[in-house]
């Protein structure tokens, strides 16, 4: 997705994969602008130690407690900001749903909550610890346990396996369904909102979304969303890593 970006944009940049182990995540990092690299994605289990190795950090980064997306200045400075709120965002359009329930209490919960909680959307948080739930919910100031709502955030790793069910998830009846999971088949959730005719927005879609504020952020300039969703679908493997 993002190197269909670069060709598109006429960039001589290349995106890799870096699997790094924690206990080395802060030099691997620090080793990162001498070896060329202008910026990074950071994913699971990265996400905090990417907020802490940060010198600069947006308001979305500090509100969310969490980092996806680096760029290394030319002093040397690192610049930590978090992508995948407004990603969502994006991904569900406008007009937003007056009122939201996000399932999960995770790194993926918890900038949902912040996105919609700061776009003005209504929100109440669930988790299967519900201690966790109400916790998040207290830190960021939402309402806790189940709701109804008319937008159904799933943010729980619940879909990533095939032989994941839906029991014991609270299914309100919302008029849009988003799942941040995305595996290579259809999920549990997708299939349960297209067959109650609800709008779905697929963990891909959001996926592609947060890619594509990295990209501007490092770039500076519009993402090429067409030719990243072309990428996305068309790349078998993309669905088998998650983000
Ligand atoms: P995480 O920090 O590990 O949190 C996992 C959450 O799932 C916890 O709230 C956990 O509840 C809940 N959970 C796990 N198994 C469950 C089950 N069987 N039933 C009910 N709840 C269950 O993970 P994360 O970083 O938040 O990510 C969550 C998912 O979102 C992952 O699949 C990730 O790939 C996806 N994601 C997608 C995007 C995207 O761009 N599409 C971006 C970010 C994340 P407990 O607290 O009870 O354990």
């Amino acid at each position: 997705m993002m190197n269909a970006a670069f060709a598109e944009l006429g960039l001589d940049w290349h995106y890799l994969a870096l699997p790094v182990p924690p206990a080395r995540f802060a030099e691997a990092v620090r080793a990162l602008p001498g070896s060329g690299y202008r910026a990074a994605n950071v994913t699971i289990p990265h996400k905090l130690a990417a907020l802490e190795i940060a010198d600069e950090l947006t308001d979305t980064a500090r509100g969310i407690g969490a980092v996806n997306t680096l760029t290394f200045s030319e002093d040397g400075r690192i610049g930590g900001d978090n992508t995948d709120a407004g990603g969502l965002l994006d991904a569900l359009g406008d007009p937003l749903p007056a009122s939201a329930l996000v399932l999960g209490a995770g790194g993926a919960a918890r900038a949902a909550v912040w996105a919609l909680r700061e776009a003005g959307v209504t929100v109440s948080v669930w988790n299967r610890t519900a201690d966790r739930a109400k916790a998040l919910a207290r830190e960021l100031d939402v309402g806790a346990g189940r709701a109804d709502a008319e937008l159904l955030v799933n943010a729980t790793s619940v879909g990533l396996h095939r032989e994941d069910t839906l029991d014991g998830l609270p299914l309100i009846d919302a008029r849009v369904v988003a799942d941040l999971v995305y595996a290579a088949e259809p999920t549990p959730l997708a299939r349960w909102a297209e067959e109650r005719g609800a709008r779905l927005v697929d963990g891909l879609e959001v996926l592609l979304r947060q890619g594509a504020r990295s990209l501007t952020v490092w770039t500076g300039r519009d993402a090429p969303v067409e030719a990243m969703r072309r990428a996305l679908v068309q790349a078998p493997s993309s669905t088998s890593a998650q983000a």
